[in-house]
């Protein structure tokens, strides 16, 4: 398939050799981006009438699965890029969907602020008419790619209506009004330019709206969420394989002087990697499934998105734990690619929803409660 072949050409010459710098400088991973949209990656989700792959879930998961297990920083930005794609595919102009077909437009999700914090659905920002245009103001507490991205997908209240609900725009980054002051210095995927952002008077056009006013809510539940959790799965898996693989290096390579045997010989050494192998799998697994479930359109489809992110980014937060266990003191070392992964996994697990919050609306589900 040609999109794997040219993943596999982009990870081994453009994104492997800077990914150690792209995590200890916080490098914004420019030139991977530049790569992949040349590659059309970047227009993986876009439709062939506008120079799009046409591709969908099960491929783009491929795609950052793989880039994760070197870069975790590059496969999260692009995870980002993916969802806010599908959104501007259904409901964006078409010059902005052609641009992200041909590579030269980037995009995110502006959702979280500091005042709803996790439940990011429910924004505090507001959007107000005035003539033609809407003013939008708000604060973001953390925006992957903030200052780099062509356009954030920005949540507001609604202009009109209920207050819990919400209202989607695109919003192109160069407006006036849009400032994003603090620099991301992070414990994990530090290459990402996750920022605060905020939005003083920036006037966007009317027809900036995604979907209609008041439905961001169900743009996120419905368009956003599968794609986002599935997508952050991935970038779990990837990241427990890229642990897995160092670690088994590690232990396989590693002797004692004077016996000449491995760290590999010691059975407890490998019981922990069978334990963390066990926690991958059954991660992949789950994931797997709820790919299915996409696909088909089960019943069940909700709950799976909602368990598959969970499972995979507390799985990470134990696999990559028995990775440093297992290496010692040697995975304490950056050379050895551990650690970086180790802290990747804890910044990717707090990506909302949360662990927690997934937690419960899943127990939400299962008691037929109402999720909001
Ligand atoms: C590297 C990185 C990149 C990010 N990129 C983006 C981005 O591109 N776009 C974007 O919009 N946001 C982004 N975020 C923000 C991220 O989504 C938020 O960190 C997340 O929403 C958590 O918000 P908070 O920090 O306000 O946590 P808080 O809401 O303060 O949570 C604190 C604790 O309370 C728990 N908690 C909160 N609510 C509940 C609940 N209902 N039930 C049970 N427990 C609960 C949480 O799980 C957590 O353990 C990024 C974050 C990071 C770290």
């Amino acid at each position: 398939m040609a999109h794997i072949d040219a993943l596999n050409r982009i990870v081994s010459t453009v994104i492997s050799p800077v990914s150690r710098d792209i995590d200890q400088l916080a490098n914004f991973p420019r030139a991977a981006l530049d790569a992949l949209g040349q590659s059309g990656l970047l227009g993986l989700f876009s439709a062939p009438e506008v120079g799009g792959m046409g591709l969908g879930l099960d491929e783009a998961s491929q795609v950052v699965e793989c880039i994760a297990q070197e870069c975790p920083s590059t496969a999260m930005v692009l995870t980002m890029h993916y969802v806010g794609s599908v959104l501007i595919e259904k409901y964006g102009p078409v010059d902005v969907r052609r641009a992200i077909a041909e590579g030269r437009h980037l995009t995110t999700l502006a959702w979280s602020e500091p005042g709803s914090r996790s439940h990011f659905w429910a924004p505090l920002g507001t959007a107000r008419p005035d003539g033609n245009g809407v003013v939008l103001n708000g604060s973001k507490s953390m925006v992957t790619s903030a200052g780099e991205a062509d356009s954030y997908i920005w949540s507001s209240r609604p202009i009109a209506g209920v207050e819990s609900a919400s209202t989607l725009w695109l919003v192109d980054t160069r407006l006036a009004g849009l400032s994003s002051p603090q620099p991301f210095d992070g414990l994990g995927l530090r290459g990402n330019a996750s920022a605060p952002v905020r939005a003083e008077n920036v006037t966007v056009p009317a027809t900036a709206m995604i979907g209609t006013d008041g439905t961001g809510g169900d743009v996120m539940h419905s368009d956003a969420l599968p794609v986002f959790a599935t997508l952050s799965a991935s970038v779990s898996i990837g990241l427990m394989e890229g642990a897995l693989q160092r670690a088994v290096t590690h232990v396989t390579s590693s002797r004692f002087a004077e016996s000449g045997s491995t760290l590999a010989e010691l059975p407890t050494v490998r019981a922990y990697l069978a334990r963390a192998r066990i926690r991958a799998s059954q991660a992949r697994t789950l994931r797997d499934d709820t790919l299915a479930a996409v696909k088909d359109g089960r019943v069940d489809t909700l709950q799976r998105v909602l368990e598959g992110k969970a499972a995979a980014g507390e799985a990470a937060l134990e696999v990559t734990d028995i990775a440093m266990r297992v290496c010692g003191g040697a995975a304490f070392r950056k050379e050895a690619g551990i650690e970086r992964l180790f802290r990747d996994a804890r910044a990717a697990s707090v990506m909302a929803p949360t662990s927690d919050v997934l937690y419960d609306l899943i127990g939400r589900l299962m008691c037929d409660m109402p999720l909001a």
